[in-house]
């Protein structure tokens, strides 16, 4: 018993007996009794069958029985601190192994390494939606109203107030409680807003651009209202989500975290590679408001600034993608409890989704957006090409299929994403519609106490304004409980999605014809070059070969040989033959001489100077035969 109860953990996990191990070390410890014995077999099932769930239940049940025995006053007190430890042990390694399990991201890789993606996409979903790193990867009529972003401030804080009072500071309406709640000082607000707007426009991106920062702060704010998540906010956390998506891409350099790294930035080797722009985005942002002018937060309790600070920073961080597949999986599993949703877990899943939200919007935005993005990809190849670098995935702008791209995006990564957001959404509100229904307040504005905390008399009072007045005195628009319909919700995204994505369908069959095109014409030129060439080195061959007495030479078949096989650059060998990256390939200057090819193990195109390879073959064999 002794030597059972010393076990490390570690091997305790691993061992196989670690359920009948525990039942026997608690049977002998304590009293062999009908339940423990019915325990034994029973746990040993489950361990075997390697159901988590169960194995909870189980040990739950053996403690139960255990505080039986304590109560009956059957057990030596010793024994019993030593079972509990161990049983305390056992949970500990069972918490571990689950931990481990959640980390594990291979089921949602092996989706996409389906044979219906192409190689390309697969090796950029793979290495942009992961931590795996396998491959190394203001125009002024553009210049939106930062505005926008103020007034989505405002918006979000105070979706059921907005324009009720006024101020008529610099033209734009101020909500009275955006001063009164959060005592924000509006001339810092405007002064950090331009802020903003500067960063935002520094690095000229097409996509992660300041128009990019404002749609995604009105997408947080659009889901806040439509799912009723706002209802289960705080004003702070309603705030955290604004003022989060607004900084969210602060400062971003039109380029991606995988650059950084293999380019060895400065940012890279301040933040150690870890989520380098996400730890920028937060950092330059809050580095702002440490001006006077641009404090916004001057005004918080220490309490709501710290608290406020650690939701920005982990809603921030979650919008790096090579943490998606990660971020979905802990939801996923988070929503299979029983407890309540994490708040820190579900806003961030809202911001995530918010950042990719372009695909569940209308095609021409959708279009665009994607356009952009993939304008900002090439550039960031066209870097990488001028570096002697590898094309990271979809920045090669000569070979990258975009509408491929996007089936993949739209299949693995958004639809997964907003699924999960409105299953997410409903698991949270519906409780909040039922609790609201039943005590029957104007359109559900009570306020019902979550499973999370406590209600402030500020969110009581909003919860019972559920009707929002335009400050012209217009339309009410109301943002009740009542109102959110998540099942329209959820259909009409999905249906923008799916839509989406039928276009992309038709895109990428032409995108495959012009691919076609573009091969057969390749291929064309290159045999009509190498037919040339061939006969430009038989004819070399032949002079050489026949010497001065007109000779053979035996050795002919073996320099065509060479020729031949370096000539067919779509075979397997040609990954031996041509160098990944190639840092001298800015050098050629005649385009015929550089062949573009894709390499058989990571899709990643592979330049080849195949006709100097040729001759430089031809003419090392050419000295062979002279020796
Ligand atoms: P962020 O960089 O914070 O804006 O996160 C959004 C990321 O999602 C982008 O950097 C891309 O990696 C990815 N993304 C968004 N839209 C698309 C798209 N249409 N196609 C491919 N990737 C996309
Ligand atoms: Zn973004």
């Amino acid at each position: 018993m002794r030597k059972e109860l010393v076990q490390p953990v570690s091997s305790v996990v691993a061992g196989s007996h670690v359920w009948i191990r525990l039942v026997r070390t608690i049977t002998m410890g304590a009293r062999a009794t009908e339940t423990t014995r019915e325990l034994e077999s029973t746990s040993v099932k489950y361990q075997i069958g390697g159901h988590a769930e169960k194995m909870w239940q189980r040990l739950k049940g053996i403690l139960r029985c255990l505080v039986k025995q304590l109560e009956k006053g059957d057990i030596n007190v010793v024994d019993l601190k030593k079972n509990i430890e161990y049983a305390a042990s056992v949970l500990e390694a069972v918490y571990i192994d689950e931990t481990r399990r959640l980390l594990d991201t291979e089921d949602e890789l092996s989706d996409i390494q389906s044979d219906s993606v192409p190689l390309e996409v697969r090796d950029w979903l793979a290495s942009t939606f992961t931590r795996e790193m396998g491959i190394v990867k203001r125009r002024p009529e553009e210049k939106p109203k930062f505005r926008s972003i103020v007034h989505a401030v405002q918006a979000g804080i105070f979706v059921e107030r907005m324009y009720r009072r006024t101020s008529s500071m610099v033209g734009l309406a101020y909500p009275a409680e955006v001063i009164v709640t959060f005592k924000i000082p509006v001339p810092n607000l405007i002064t950090f807003a331009e802020a903003l707007e500067v960063g935002y426009s520094k690095y000229k991106n097409p996509y992660h651009n300041l128009i990019h920062a404002a749609d995604v702060t009105q997408t947080v704010h659009y889901i806040m209202i439509h799912t009723g998540i706002m209802h289960w906010l705080t004003e702070l956390e309603i705030l955290a989500m604004i003022f989060a998506a607004a900084i969210h891409d602060y400062e971003h350099t039109g380029t991606t975290n995988n650059f950084h790294i293999q380019t060895r930035s400065d940012v890279a080797i301040l933040y150690n590679d870890r989520s380098v722009l996400e730890n920028h985005h937060v950092s330059a942002a809050y580095r702002l408001m440490q001006e006077e002018e641009m404090n916004i937060l001057a005004n918080l309790t220490k309490d709501d600034w710290r608290e406020l600070r650690s939701l920005v920073i982990e809603m921030v961080l979650s919008t790096d993608m090579s943490g998606h597949f990660q971020q979905i999986k802990t939801m996923r599993h988070t929503l299979q409890q029983a407890e309540g949703v994490d708040k820190a877990k579900a806003m961030s899943l809202i911001l995530h989704a918010a950042d990719i939200s372009h695909p569940a919007k209308s095609w021409e935005l959708h279009y665009r957006w994607t356009m952009a993005l993939m304008e900002e990809f090439f550039r960031q190849g066209d870097k990488e090409a001028a570096l002697g670098l590898q094309f990271s995935p979809l920045c090669d702008r000569k070979s990258t299929l975009v509408a491929q791209s996007q089936i993949g995006f739209i299949d693995f990564i958004v639809e997964p994403t907003f699924s999960l957001l409105t299953d997410s959404m409903e698991k949270i509100v519906m409780p909040l519609i039922e609790e609201a229904s039943k005590s029957e307040s104007p359109a559900f504005g009570t306020p019902g106490q979550n499973s999370l905390g406590a209600v402030s008399n500020a969110e009581t009072q909003r919860r019972h304004n559920f009707k929002t007045t335009a400050s012209d005195g217009g339309t009410h628009t109301e943002n009740s409980l009542a109102t959110v319909d998540l099942t329209s919700f959820k259909n009409n995204l999905m249906q923008i999605i799916q839509a989406n994505k039928e276009r992309w369908k038709e895109l990428a069959e032409e995108e495959e014809l012009v691919r076609n095109v573009d091969e057969q014409e390749k291929d064309q030129s290159r045999n009509s070059t190498d037919a040339q060439l061939q006969e430009e080195t038989r004819s070399i061959q032949n002079e050489s070969s026949q010497g001065s007495d007109g000779t053979t030479c035996p050795t002919r078949s073996i320099v065509l040989q060479v020729v031949t096989s370096d000539t067919s650059l779509s075979d397997e060998s040609n990954s031996e033959k041509c160098t990944n990256s190639d840092p001298n390939q800015k050098d050629l200057t005649d385009a015929q001489q550089e062949t573009q090819n894709t390499d058989p193990l990571n899709g990643e195109p592979i330049h080849c100077k195949k006709s100097e390879d040729i001759v430089k073959a031809t003419e090392q064999k050419q000295a062979l035969v002279h020796n």
